[in-house]
C-alpha cells in the first residue's frame, strides 16, 4: 500500500496529514510544488521520497495546476490513496483532482480504518461520521489540529524533481497578489477579556458587533469551532479542547451553546458572561452571569451604554 501526500511548505497541518498518511500504507510518498525548501525535513514523518515538480508557472498558487501536478504523480507512483492537509489549499486541490479522475473525495477525515473506511468530522465538529469512499484510489483531506504531528524516525527522504505537463487552462486560476491582513493588538491567550462569538452570531460579518465591542474593552476576539469550521473566523480565533486555552478576567460568550470541547478551551475564566437566546443552553451550567436574547441586539446595546459611560 502507498500513498501521497501533497505537502505545502511551512503549513503545519501538511504534517498532521502525513502522520495519519502513515495508518493508510507503508510507503508514504510527498508532492511539493515548486518549492523544495522543506523536502529535506519530511524523512522523519516517514516519508520515502519527496516528489517536486518543478515549472516557473508554478511560483504563483494555482489549483488545477496543482492538481494536475498531483493527477501526473499518480499515473506515475500509483498510490492507494491522496492525502492533503484540510487546508483551504488542500480542500480546493483534491476537489479539482477528484473532479479530474471522477473520483469520490472526503473532506475532514480524522482517523482511517481498513477497506476504506473514514471517521469524518461534519457539522462543525458536533458529528463524528463513520463512512467508507469506494473507489480504488481514495483521495481524502485531514481536518485540521485533531490529529496530533508526530515523527517517526530520523530517515532522510529522496528528493526527485519532475516537470508536469501543464497547458494554459490549469493556470487561468491563480494567485496574482496577496494581501496582508490587520494584525489583532491583544492576543487570545493573553487577553484579560475575550469577546467569543458561535453559529449564533450567524455570519462573518456578524462579527462586527463583536469586534466592536472588544475594541471598547481592549479585548481579544474568540469564537467556536463552528465558526472556523464556517470559515468566518481563522483557527487561531478558535478556543476549545482543538483551539486556544483561555483565562481572562471575563468570558464573553456570544451565541456559543456551551459544548464540553469549547468549555475546555474557556473554563479557565474568573467570569463567564453567556449571551443566548436559548434559556436552556447548556453555556449557562458554566455562566456567571447570562442575558437571554438575541445577541443582535444585546452586544451592540452593551457597546452603547460602554461609549456612553467613556464618554
Ligand atoms: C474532537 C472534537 C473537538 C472539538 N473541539 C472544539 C473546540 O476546540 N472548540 C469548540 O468551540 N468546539 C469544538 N468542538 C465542537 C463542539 O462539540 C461544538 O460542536 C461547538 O463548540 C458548537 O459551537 P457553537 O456553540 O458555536 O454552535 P451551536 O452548538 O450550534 O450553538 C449555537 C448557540 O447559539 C445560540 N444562538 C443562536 N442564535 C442566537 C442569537 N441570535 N442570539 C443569541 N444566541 C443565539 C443557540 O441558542 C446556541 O446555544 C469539537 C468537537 C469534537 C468532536
Amino acid at each position: 500500500m502507498s500513498v501521497l501526500v501533497l505537502v505545502e511548505p511551512g503549513e503545519e497541518l501538511s504534517l498532521q496529514a502525513l502522520t495519519l498518511a502513515r495508518d493508510l500504507g507503508s510507503a508514504v510518498h510527498a508532492a511539493v510544488i515548486a518549492d523544495s525548501s522543506a523536502a529535506s525535513s519530511l524523512g522523519p514523518y516517514g516519508v520515502s521520497t519527496v516528489h517536486v515538480a518543478e515549472d516557473d508557472r508554478l511560483s504563483a498558487y494555482a489549483p488545477a495546476a496543482w492538481a494536475a501536478c498531483l493527477d501526473q504523480l499518480i499515473d506515475r507512483i500509483q498510490p492507494d490513496a491522496v492525502v492533503a492537509a484540510g487546508t483551504n489549499r488542500g480542500n480546493e486541490v483534491l476537489g479539482h483532482l477528484a473532479a479530474r479522475r471522477d473520483l469520490p473525495f472526503a473532506a475532514n477525515v480524522i482517523a482511517v480504518g481498513g477497506d476504506g473506511s473514514v471517521t469524518r468530522v461534519r457539522w462543525g465538529g458536533s458529528l463524528l461520521e463513520e463512512a467508507r469512499i469506494n473507489s480504488d484510489l481514495k483521495l481524502l483531506t485531514v481536518a485540521p489540529h485533531m490529529v496530533e504531528a508526530s515523527t517517526v524516525n530520523g530517515a532522510e527522504a529522496a528528493v526527485e524533481s519532475f516537470a508536469p505537463d501543464l497547458t494554459d487552462a490549469d493556470l487561468v486560476v491563480r494567485v496574482v497578489e496577496h494581501a496582508e491582513t490587520p494584525s489583532a493588538g491583544v492576543s487570545l491567550a493573553e487577553a484579560k477579556v475575550v469577546v467569543s462569538g458561535g453559529r449564533g452570531v450567524g455570519s462573518a460579518d456578524g462579527f462586527g458587533m463583536l469586534e466592536e465591542l472588544a475594541g471598547l474593552l481592549n479585548a481579544a476576539v474568540g469564537c467556536s469551532r463552528v465558526v472556523t469550521m464556517a470559515g468566518w473566523r481563522p483557527h487561531t480565533d478558535q478556543v476549545g479542547q482543538t483551539g486556544t486555552k483561555v483565562a481572562p478576567d471575563l468570558y464573553i460568550a456570544c451565541g456559543i451553546s456551551g459544548a464540553t470541547q469549547h468549555i475546555a478551551g474557556c473554563k479557565g475564566a474568573k467570569k463567564i458572561l453567556a449571551i443566548n437566546s436559548d434559556a436552556e443552553a447548556p453555556i449557562l451550567a458554566n455562566a456567571d452571569y447570562a442575558v437571554i436574547g438575541d445577541l443582535a441586539e444585546i452586544v451592540p446595546a452593551i457597546t452603547e451604554e460602554l461609549r456612553k459611560a467613556g464618554s
